[in-house]
């Protein structure tokens, strides 16, 4: 089908991360589950990008990058404090409670997607003694499901508060790289830098087929991770075939700019819609999605001259994403019919 703005994983696969999978496939015969020097390099790889010695864990995808990674921070009895419009809350069919034995989560619901300082102290102090769950993790989503990112500040605060109550903080980075794009900042910044423990590091959305990437900043709290993913059916006896596509991906900062360009034309699709009668953005646009009230009849007309994105807060919230190959030319065609339909009714 022709371009969308469903979603960013509608995007094909880049061609910096497509020719590293051709040409490792050219490459004969090679040990199974990671033990093989592509996927070597590829841990080296991220260790290098995020200046530190980590540990780094390739799974096949974002939920299980995610419900493993707070299931290993986590003990049955323990809660983790997420968003209440979270993709480990709302999109992931408690995983985190099934891969965490039972650790749940405490959800709180402010604005934007972003949690706040209040509320976490306020949820991380909420329970004393044995009849309540107990609270030792903190997730955050970076940049955020409505698009939004945290600052650096915001980060280091969330980290400062982590430490005194003892929480261990994770970060679910589906779209870590926009939010890197979108901040200017480096992922050591955004990550470790501000108190982060661990990290879903996202590649699909970024550009890739498949394998996202757990990484461990404190490697003690790696401690038998490996068993952990093999046991959850997340060790690809193939590895190097997610590697390869990974190590295309960092060489040169491909993700980076793949971010930066899907970034952009959000940027300037939210500038286009603007510009129209009874459109107005709902959250300010911090990486690749636009978040947008679009009036129901200008939906309507978009829909009935092909276009797809969806209704995400009813009725006129509409969710359009961008991604690594997201055209000018498909920008622009949307502006153009966006703006070419009659103006909404007054009122
Ligand atoms: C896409 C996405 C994921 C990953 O989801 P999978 O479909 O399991 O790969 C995780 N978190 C967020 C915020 C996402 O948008």
């Amino acid at each position: 089908m022709r371009q969308q703005f469903l979603s960013d994983n509608n995007a094909a696969i880049c061609p910096e991360a497509l020719a590293a999978l051709v040409a490792e496939n050219a490459t004969g015969h090679a040990i199974g589950y990671g033990d093989d020097e592509t996927t070597l390099k590829a841990e080296r790889a991220i260790a290098e990008l995020f200046e530190t010695d980590c540990s780094v864990f390739f799974v096949f995808n974002g939920t299980s990058a995610n419900a493993l990674s707070i299931a290993q921070i986590c003990k049955p009895y323990n809660a983790v404090i997420s968003h209440a419009f979270s993709h480990v809350q709302w999109d992931e069919a408690n995983a985190v409670g099934f891969f965490g034995s039972g650790a749940s989560q405490l959800t709180i619901n402010t604005p934007a997607a972003k949690l706040s300082l209040e509320a976490v102290s306020q949820r991380a102090t909420q329970f004393e003694g044995v009849h309540h769950v107990k609270v030792n993790a903190l997730t955050l989503t970076q940049s955020t499901e409505l698009g939004t990112a945290y600052s650096l500040d915001e980060l280091s605060a969330f980290g400062e508060l982590a430490k005194r109550h003892q929480l261990k903080f994770h970060i679910d980075g589906a779209r870590f790289a926009n939010a890197v794009a979108s901040l200017d900042t480096t992922p050591a910044e955004m990550s470790w830098r501000r108190g982060v423990d661990v990290l879903s590091f996202g590649g699909v959305k970024n550009g890739l087929a498949v394998g996202e990437c757990v990484i461990f900043f404190d490697k003690a709290l790696a401690h038998e991770f490996a068993w952990r993913r093999k046991q959850a059916g997340q060790l690809n006896s193939k590895m190097r075939f997610v590697t390869a596509p990974w190590l295309a991906l960092l060489k040169d900062d491909v993700w980076l700019k793949n971010a930066r360009h899907a970034n952009a034309m959000a940027q300037r699709l939210a500038a286009g819609l603007q510009s129209i009668e009874g459109v107005s953005l709902m959250h300010p646009v911090e990486a690749n999605g636009v978040f947008i009230n679009l009036p129901a009849a200008l939906q309507a007309g978009l829909r009935d001259k092909g276009w797809e994105f969806y209704t995400f807060v009813p009725p006129n919230g509409c969710r359009l994403m961008c991604s690594w190959d997201t055209s000018l030319e498909t920008i622009d065609a949307f502006i153009a019919d966006a703006q070419a339909l009659p103006p909404a009714p007054a009122g």
